[in-house]
């Protein structure tokens, strides 16, 4: 059986460490191992970083943005063995996988202009004779640390910039879908990358630590569940690094009497459903305002998930595929159980789908929950699982409240064709990427991703313009070259 190892120093390979199974997550069969690195393994990929810095970091900046356009040729020319990879161990259809690798390809594309980004400040006689400017240095050793739902996109938030700035680069893909994360990444070296700028290391909580522990990396990108971020944050910044970790969410979605239903139920059919649930921005609750538009919404949701198809990757029909794992698929019925057992009425149910030719894959239905409240576990949980809950409310504030008060302010979408009170809902919510008709508020690569609240640690965001000031450290400069007829004395008051 395959195992899939680590990329260090430009050499692809599996040194004599634990493993870990992976599943194919249709068939709910083992097809492949991946290695769990050891410490000393980390530290080797490390150490490669730390070698290869000095050069890359005063490699001509064009020359590092000519290898992104390269890279991202060749992401293009692979786009179908790598939505296939990401299909086989994910489980999400190759559409889905398509458009998750063109989000990657886009932070791509914003790291070619890194000449642009990194052009810097300057002022001329800010004193007699004397010039001021800054600029934006690399950091050197960079790490990344990803999640299982997006094994091609997130990496490609974090290394392609952190390398364009000139930093060397250390991830820690999902131990879980390993296998589109390495390849993508061997394509640097064809690219032109040099090696040792980019290394991968797959691996546990093992890898994880020796990264934050390690003196020579200097910052570190997490995306991955809220749990998890604030022990990366809070270790990474205890050990003095520079650190912004991306956590979980819960994606309201508030549905005005006025909105036009139709255009809203086809919105959050893909928001709610699509990849399964399993997307930090998916819509997993809408707050109906009033009970004329939650009995239309929910009469017109069930109509809509009929025809949904749930299935194997490869086929292009299916609307979403398995979820991650069987211990995953067992959390979200979980919860799904316990929504009703708290009262909540299921209207649809997904907990025994019928995929014929896949019974042992790890599939969950689409699932519509009406009457749900805030109390109930399955609304304070990030379900993460192809569940749409709906919460019944009397007022757009008293549904602005209950986003409000959620620990999580990852996304947010309103349904109207108020624009003053959708602007005054844009205004007034906490939460980090907003929709106005809009189900899936990524923001494009040229602005920047991120939550509020325990939806993010740190205070830059990620990908986009937050993306060249977190993988660079700014160094101001002040210059003068003495002439002989301004030679001044020795003066101990403070410059002026
Ligand atoms: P996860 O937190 O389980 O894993 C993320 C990474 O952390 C993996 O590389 C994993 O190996 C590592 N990890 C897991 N447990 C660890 C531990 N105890 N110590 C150190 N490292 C550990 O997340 P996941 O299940 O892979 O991904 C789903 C989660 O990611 C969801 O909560 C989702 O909302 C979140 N997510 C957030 C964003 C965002 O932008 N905010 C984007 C994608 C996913």
């Amino acid at each position: 059986m395959t195992t899939i190892g680590h990329l260090i120093n430009g050499v692809n390979r599996s040194d004599n460490e634990r493993t870990q199974d992976v599943y194919n997550p249709a068939t709910g069969e083992v097809s492949k191992q991946v290695a769990l690195a050891s410490k000393e393994t980390v530290e080797e990929a490390i150490a490669a970083a730390q070698a290869a810095f000095p050069e890359w970091r005063n490699t001509p900046v064009g020359k590092r943005a000519a290898v992104m356009f390269r890279f991202k040729a060749l992401l293009e020319q692979n786009a179908d063995k790598i939505c296939e990879l990401i299909g086989d161990e994910h489980g999400k259809i190759c559409h889905d996988a398509a458009g998750e690798l063109q989000r990657g390809i886009e932070n791509i594309e914003y790291a070619c202009g890194v000449g642009e980004l990194l052009k810097g400040e300057h002022s001329k006689n800010v004193g007699p004779m004397i010039d001021a400017w800054s600029e934006f240095q690399p950091l050197g050793v960079v790490a990344g640390i990803t999640p299982f739902n997006f094994p091609a996109m997130v990496p490609l938030w974090m290394y392609p910039m952190a390398i364009a700035c000139g930093n060397t680069f250390v991830l820690k893909p999902s131990e879980r879908d390993p296998s589109s994360t390495l390849f993508i990444a061997g394509l640097l070296k064809e690219a032109g990358l040099p090696d040792g700028v980019m290394n991968v290391v797959n691996g546990d909580k093992l890898a994880v630590d020796t990264l934050l522990e390690d003196k020579r990396v200097q910052a570190v990108s997490f995306v991955g569940s809220t749990a998890i971020a604030e022990y990366i944050y809070t270790t990474a910044t205890a050990n003095g690094k520079r650190c912004q970790a991306l956590g979980g969410a819960k994606n309201h979605a508030i549905v005005m009497p006025d909105a036009d239903i139709d255009n809203a139920v086809n919105q959050l059919l893909g928001a709610a459903f699509g990849s399964s649930g399993e997307r930090c921005m998916a819509l997993s609750v809408a707050v109906a305002v009033g009970d004329q538009a939650a009995d239309e919404l929910i009469e017109k949701m069930a109509a809509g998930m009929k025809p949904l198809k749930v299935g194997e990757a490869s086929d292009e029909s299916n609307d979403f595929g398995a979820v991650i794992t069987r211990q995953h698929q067992e959390r979200v019925i979980g919860f799904i159980d316990s929504a009703e057992q708290e009262g909540a009425k299921v209207v649809v149910d997904g907990r025994n789908p019928d995929v014929k030719g896949y019974e042992n894959g790890f599939f969950v239905g689409a699932t519509l929950i009406d009457n749900v409240s805030t109390s109930m576990v399955s609304y304070q949980n990030e379900i993460f699982g192809p569940v749409l809950q709906v919460i019944r409310v009397k007022t757009m504030e008293e549904g602005m409240q209950i986003i409000n008060d959620h620990e999580y302010g990852n996304g947010t979408c309103i349904f109207t064709r108020d624009g003053e009170a959708a602007r005054y809902f844009s205004d007034n919510i906490k939460v980090g990427m907003v929709g106005i008709n809009v189900p899936l508020p990524v923001p494009v690569s040229y602005h920047s991703f991120g939550g509020w609240k325990r939806s993010l640690f740190g205070d830059l965001y990620a990908y986009g313009p937050d993306a060249v000031r977190f993988y660079t450290r700014r160094k101001t400069i002040t210059q003068r070259w003495p002439s002989s007829d301004l030679r001044e004395g020795v003066s101990f008051s403070f410059p002026s």
